[in-house]
């Protein structure tokens, strides 16, 4: 756990630092694409890439099932339609579920500053690994996205595990 980890009501907050900007606000955008995603069949997880200071850059959602393509995921959508940029340490990705391994790598591999997520109970990805090498995390424990990821996974497990890459009774393929 990252030193810096403080508890703050509802919310986790890995770094001391206030952050500028309006998570919750942020988090309501991720949370309309991870709905729309919803919507169409596909995997209920969204994100968008903003500035720090709250200006969105690009947003997407999960869209393996939309287009059949399994490196779709919500943080990589976001990412490409936000477009080339020189440098990234000054861009907040807001996402509605803790980012998988294959996301938070993305995350620094182009050393993205901060991450918010929505919510880390039902799926727990690389956060920690992330706030270990200096990424801002910030865990909004929200319930909409708790109750939104809770009803697809009893819905369609199947979809889920192909999701996260494990087969139906837990365990990751190739281990
Ligand atoms: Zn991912």
């Amino acid at each position: 756990m990252a030193a810096g980890l403080s508890h703050r009501r509802d919310r986790r907050d890995y770094s001391n630092r206030v952050p500028a900007f309006d998570s919750g606000a942020m988090l309501a955008v991720a949370r309309e694409e991870a709905m729309l995603g919803r919507s169409e069949g596909g995997v209920p997880i969204g994100a968008a890439l903003f500035t720090v200071d709250g200006a969105l850059l690009g947003r997407g959602r999960n869209r393996r099932v939309q287009d059949g393509d399994p490196a779709m995921h919500a943080e990589t959508s976001a990412f490409r339609n936000a477009g080339r940029r020189p440098h990234y340490r000054d861009t907040v990705m807001v996402t509605t579920l803790s980012p998988c391994w294959y996301c938070s790598g993305l995350v620094r591999q182009f050393g993205i500053g901060h991450v918010v997520i929505g919510e880390a109970t039902t799926f727990s990805g690389g956060h920690d690994w992330l706030a270990e090498h200096g990424v801002d995390i910030t865990i909004l424990d929200d319930p909409d996205c708790i109750a939104m990821m809770r009803a697809f996974i009893e819905k369609c497990p199947e979809l889920w595990f192909e999701d996260i890459g494990v087969d139906g009774t837990g365990t990751r393929r190739g281990e």
